[in-house]
């Protein structure tokens, strides 16, 4: 007792001593997620586990921690939110490869497969369990639908561990695409500077500017959103799509997050901002007043007019139900291309160039 009593002093010390070590590299401690333990300057894998709910055994999330040898940003990275989007899945394949852990400085989160469900399943859009899209069921919900558990399991492990999101996309099995990525100006100024910041980073060079994104941490619905209303800058990149697999649109993501990781000095290399962005303003998802089959008239990229023809339908036996037509001028950005169409759906997205951008504040 007594011996114990007089030595106090020592263990107070050392105490004191291990509670300044861990405070001053506080950032360089492993980073756990998951159950799995990224040590300093290493990489680990793991799977968030989904829990079971009515009617569904849950789901898994593969993940990536790319921990940094030195402090920084967490960027988190996500890709397969749709479940027929591939080239973001394979792009972050490369780049758990080719980002050295060693020789960065801050965290890299690898969302693998966000909606497992749905890329097993080959399903578009929607979650083969309950029919729900996942990029409109944000923050999600503990106890909910099965991507309401998958976004609630996102939300909390790690868009609400991470400083900076991207939530990569492309056009999902049924849609033709041309890059471009989405700035929502509608969080608090900080994030939605930051948040331009990151696109222009990202460089792809055609930028929607997204005015209509709610901003109630509650009902944020999409999950870039859900980052900016919870304090991060985030952002929606889309390259790919059609189901295809194409080398172009893989590389292009690469590209974008590798100047992404300059930007936030995270790395000393990478390719510079995209100088001379097309910012886009007035934009709209046209969608079909029918159930029937699709015939695309435009490509993306496209410049139409006002009153331009973007897509026919008809019913099953050739009579034409509708034309669909431009609402004003623009460039088409999406363009459903195959036949299946049900009625109330999008058949493509039209954007007109923006005079200028929002001023933040
Ligand atoms: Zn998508």
């Amino acid at each position: 007792m007594n011996r114990c009593t007089r030595r106090m002093p020592v263990p107070l010390t050392l105490l004191l001593l291990l509670v300044a070590a861990s405070t001053s590299a506080r950032a360089q401690t492993p980073f756990v997620m998951g159950g799995v333990t990224a040590a300093t300057g290493t990489l680990a894998s793991g799977n968030l586990k989904v829990p079971g709910g009515t009617g569904d055994d849950g789901t898994v999330i593969p993940f990536t921690v790319i921990h940094g040898s030195r402090p920084g940003p967490v960027l988190a990275l996500i890709a397969g939110t749709h479940g027929v989007e591939y080239p973001p899945v394979l792009a972050l394949q490369r780049l758990r490869a080719s980002i050295d852990p060693r020789t960065l400085s801050g965290t890299v989160v690898l969302v693998h497969v966000a909606n497992m469900p749905s890329f097993l399943a080959r399903t578009i859009y929607y979650g083969p369990k309950d029919g729900q899209n996942l990029n409109r069921v944000f923050p999600g919900k503990r106890d909910g639908t099965l991507s309401e558990r998958i976004a609630f399991v996102l939300t909390s492990e790690v868009i609400d561990r991470a400083t900076h999101v991207i939530d990569i996309h492309c056009g999902d099995g049924n849609e033709w695409l041309r890059p471009y990525s989405y700035w929502v100006v509608t969080s608090a100024p900080a994030v939605v500077a930051a948040s331009k910041d990151l696109a222009l980073a990202f460089g792809l060079d055609h930028i929607v500017i997204d005015t209509e994104r709610p901003n109630d941490p509650a009902a944020s619905v999409y999950l870039a959103n859900t980052a900016m209303t919870r304090g991060k800058a985030a952002l929606t990149a889309e390259s790919g799509g059609w189901s295809r697999t194409d080398e172009e649109s893989i590389a292009r993501i690469e590209h974008g997050v590798e100047g992404v990781l300059k930007h936030l000095g995270m790395r000393t290399d990478g390719p510079p901002p995209v100088a001379h962005p097309v910012w886009l303003g007035r934009n709209e998802v046209l969608r079909s007043a029918f159930t029937g089959l699709l015939y695309p008239m435009v490509e993306p990229g496209q410049t139409v007019a006002q009153g331009t023809i973007i897509a026919r339908v008809t019913d099953f036996h050739g009579k034409v139900l509708e034309e669909i037509r431009s609402p004003f001028a623009g460039e088409i950005l999406y363009v459903v291309a195959t036949p299946p169409i049900t009625k109330g759906e999008p058949v493509g997205f039209v954007a007109e160039r923006a005079p200028g951008i929002p001023e933040i504040k």
